[in-house]
């Protein structure tokens, strides 16, 4: 099962009307041909970067390069999901060294969401408070948790989803890539169905934008013109922060279709169907040996009726 022109997406960054230069980052790695897209599937990557200066751009940049770059370099792991995670990690120690060797005390960080598409299975995995939706038939459900610290307020009780969305320490994350040498990043799976949609976007278009409204968008435009209108009404709401999105639209086959498929394929395998070949060959030889003694039968009766109207 092949996904080539099955997989339409858009990834689009803002810096919004608020922040002097966007720390956001967006990127990915599509396969040009089948070999490249049995070996590393696609990639999708929304980062969200924290620090003084340029620290967050640099930060959310330079993981998402190395994330992309680590991921392809391994393609001999088997679990792609493990090798996302891997990736992620791996880009997580080039950020420390390389804030180490800038040597300048600045503080480097950064979330991110990231999909790995295979087949119809996909892989997210998340560390920090950028999201990943699933889109199916018009509704969207989150797939990954928030690693902040007003969700984890919510889940304990302590406040709820509406003091949630205006809480003064709504921006502290709990991980980040940068922040530590091993954060949690957790990860998720999904199996895909034709015309599902992978929705990733930084808190820039959450805080102006709910969630209801992300599913309508979906459902009504493709995923270039989706992405522009959420961006432009996160803007139009005040664009208080960077944000970004990415629409990808999947169109591959769906499991159940791939079973129905392959019934085909393996049957021919199957010694119990070469059986009605093997009886048709029986049957034919059995009708030949009956032809050719009804033929006798009848040769030796024409014989006797020409013997007995001589005598
Ligand atoms: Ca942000």
């Amino acid at each position: 099962m092949s996904n080539l022109e099955q997989i339409t997406a858009t990834l689009r960054t803002d810096t919004g009307l608020v922040r002097g230069h966007n720390e956001d980052f967006v990127s990915h790695w599509e396969p040009s041909n089948l070999d490249e897209e049995t070996k590393n599937g696609w990639l999708y990557i929304v980062a969200d970067g924290v620090g003084g200066a340029d620290a967050g751009e640099v930060a959310s940049e330079l993981t998402t390069d190395r994330t992309i770059k680590h991921y392809l370099e391994h393609a001999e792991e088997a679990d792609w999901g493990q090798r996302l995670l891997n990736a992620m990690q791996a880009a997580n120690t080039e950020l420390r060294q390389y804030v180490l060797e800038r040597n300048d005390n600045s503080r480097m960080a950064t979330t991110m969401v990231a999909v790995a598409l295979r087949e119809n299975h996909a892989y997210i995995a998340n560390v920090g408070d950028s999201r990943g939706y699933l889109w199916r038939n018009g509704r969207i459900r989150q797939i990954t948790k928030d690693q902040s610290l007003v969700a984890k307020l919510v889940e304990e009780g302590a406040i709820t989803e509406e003091e949630a969305h205006f809480h003064p320490r709504r921006n502290v994350i709990l991980y980040s890539l940068g922040s530590e040498r091993s954060p949690k990043i957790d990860l998720f799976e999904e199996t895909l169905e034709t015309g599902d949609i992978l929705f990733l976007c930084s808190d820039g278009l959450t805080r102006h934008v709910a969630d209801e409204e992300i599913a309508l968008v979906l459902s009504e435009d493709p995923p270039d013109k989706a992405a522009s209108r959420l961006i432009n009404k996160a803007n139009d709401r005040g664009g208080e922060d960077n944000i970004s999105v990415a629409v990808i639209r999947f169109e591959g086959e769906t499991a159940v279709a791939t079973e129905t498929a392959s019934v085909p394929r393996t049957q021919p395998l199957v010694m119990p169907a070469a059986m009605p070949a093997n009886e048709d060959e029986v049957n034919r030889s059995a009708l030949w040996v009956y032809t050719l003694a009804l033929g006798l039968v009848q040769a030796t009766l024409i014989f006797l009726v020409w013997l007995l109207l001589r005598v």
